[in-house]
């Protein structure tokens, strides 16, 4: 096992290493912008090294520098984390050439797998399922006319070096053509610098599941069934469940397997995950392969009851998969909420400012997986993802309302977070039902996201809740007092006094 290892990201998920380090007995290093000098996860690793200004492009991303401080503090290995550096060829290749260990795929899976057209050709000659379209980029608008007309529109273009739903555009009509390429195009040049630009076929209502694999470098690839994400805006997702109300034991082996085999083809070794489309019909199409730990892990580490980031570090030290097939079963059922520092009742703008206050839910089968504390500056410079809620529990029903529990319990002061939005979907029939798509949550957007309750209702409660709080004070304290405001728009935790955000809330969600 390794004795040191540099965690080469920021927020929840370097936390996630960092603990997964700490149980493991392996010590850390922490990199951390000006911006997060005092992150949690700077003071929770041994040691911490400042690697640049805030623009990730100067810190988190200079890839050269990291190396440099993993060699200077005597770390053996690399965990990128998602996102950053974690899909990058050349950085695995770097890593390794310094005579470190990247924990993740070798860098020739990262590039078969990097751009989606070298990885659909190798899906398609591997006999995996993909969507119908080209594996070549497009040259023009001339062509991609003529290869949506074998198959059919709608059509979707996409970036071949896409990630993100970046330098996608759905495409009804020939007509539209030209400028959604030309738009496609120009999207993916500014976000990944490369223009390739290929068309598949759109697929109406799908779900989205995906197959996460583990393999070890002795030959072993086992499958950790599925999970399903199809609750997304603009093609990125927001919650996460594990297992899918849509897959059965037969069809949870079928597509395992297939996502087995596309790690074989493309000689994988760590953990990764096969996105599929489903459709109504129960085909499923091979998207890409995610090749790194994902934000959504912990629904299947909670239903197949192990330590993925764990695995991926005894993996890369060499250890051997001492796991079965049929050792994976999933046990109960797992959501994941996205908590992310964005309005939902105002078109999902970013909120920025300063967590004055955090209170977060415990209990029976609650998972918090959070980079914040009470005190932390939310900016700008990095994704708006705080934290993930997780919950487990032995049925889908009961998870619904596990989470629900514990969307309520969770206080966040001084910045808009997307949890109201979540507990909306929880309550929502259409997702008790398990009845959703890949489409569905824009096509219900407006209800998700409508304000709970108008100002002058907060206005009011917050003057409600000045006059309980003065009788309680007046009244002394004494049993009388608790119960008598017991069932009043106050927050229950008044041993810090109801803020006027608790207020707020317990007001919108009495009248949501
Ligand atoms: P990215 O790498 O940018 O995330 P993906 O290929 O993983 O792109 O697709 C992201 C999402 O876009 C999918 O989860 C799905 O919701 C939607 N999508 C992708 N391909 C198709 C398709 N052919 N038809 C319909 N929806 C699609």
């Amino acid at each position: 096992m390794f004795r040191k290892v540099l965690v080469a990201n920021r927020g929840e998920i370097a936390l996630r290493v960092i603990r997964a380090c700490q149980e493991l007995g392996v010590k850390t290093v922490a990199v951390y912008s000006e911006a997060d000098a005092r992150a949690p996860h700077v003071r929770e690793a041994d040691e911490a090294v400042l690697v640049g200004p805030p623009p990730s492009s100067q810190s988190y991303l200079v890839g050269e520098r990291l190396i440099d401080v993993a060699l200077r503090t005597g770390a053996q290995a690399i965990h990128p984390g998602y996102g950053f550096l974690s899909e990058r060829a050349w950085f695995a290749r770097a890593v390794r050439e310094a005579g470190l260990v990247f924990i993740g795929p070798p860098a020739e899976a990262i590039d078969a797998m990097g751009s989606k057209t070298a990885a659909r050709q190798l899906a398609i000659a591997a006999g995996v399922p993909v969507v119908p379209g080209t594996t070549e980029s497009v040259r023009d608008a001339e062509e991609a006319i003529a290869i949506a007309e074998t198959f059919g529109f709608p059509v979707l273009l996409k970036a071949a070096a896409g990630g993100g739903g970046k330098g996608m555009r759905i495409v009804r009509a020939a007509s539209e053509l030209a400028d959604a390429l030309a738009s496609a195009k120009r999207e993916a040049q500014n976000a990944f610098g490369d223009d390739a630009v290929y068309s598949e076929k759109y697929i109406e209502g799908p779900r989205h599941v995906e197959n996460l694999v583990l393999a070890d470098a002795h030959g072993n690839v086992v499958h950790l069934g599925e999970r399903e994400c199809s609750v997304q805006r603009r093609h990125q997702k927001m919650i996460e469940e594990a297992p899918s109300v849509a897959v059965s034991p037969e069809l949870r082996a079928r597509m395992g397997a297939t996502a087995v085999a596309a790690a074989r083809a493309a000689g994988y070794v760590n953990a990764g995950t096969c996105e599929f489309l489903l459709d109504r019909d129960g085909q499923y199409y091979f998207l890409e392969m995610n090749t790194r730990i994902q934000v959504e892990h912990p629904v299947t580490e909670l239903v197949m009851g192990l330590d993925l980031v764990q695995w991926q570090i005894r993996v890369a030290a060499g250890e051997a998969l001492p796991f079965a097939q049929k050792d994976f079963v999933p046990r109960g059922w797992a959501i994941e909420c996205r908590i992310t520092s964005e309005d939902p009742s105002n078109g999902f703008l970013p909120s920025t400012g300063r967590i004055e206050y955090l209170h977060l839910p415990t209990g029976p089968g609650v998972r918090w997986d959070g980079g914040i504390e009470s005190g932390s500056d939310i900016g700008l410079h990095y994704d708006p993802m705080l934290a993930k809620l997780i919950v487990h529990a032995p049925t889908r029903d009961l998870a619904i309302a596990r989470m629900r529990r514990a969307l309520r319990e969770l206080t966040i002061d001084g910045i808009e977070t997307s949890r109201s939005f979540h507990l909306r979907v929880m309550d929502h029939p259409d997702f008790q039902r398990g009845d959703i798509s890949i489409q569905w949550l824009e096509q219900h957007l407006p209800e998700l996201t409508a304000p709970a309750v108008d100002r002058e209702s907060i206005r009011l409660a917050a003057i409600a809740a000045a006059l309980v709080a003065h009788e309680a004070r007046r009244a002394g304290s004494g049993t009388a007092t608790t119960s008598s405001t017991s069932d009043l728009p106050v927050s229950s935790r008044d041993d810090r006094g109801p803020t006027w955000r608790d207020v707020a809330r317990r007001e919108s969600l009495r009248s949501s």
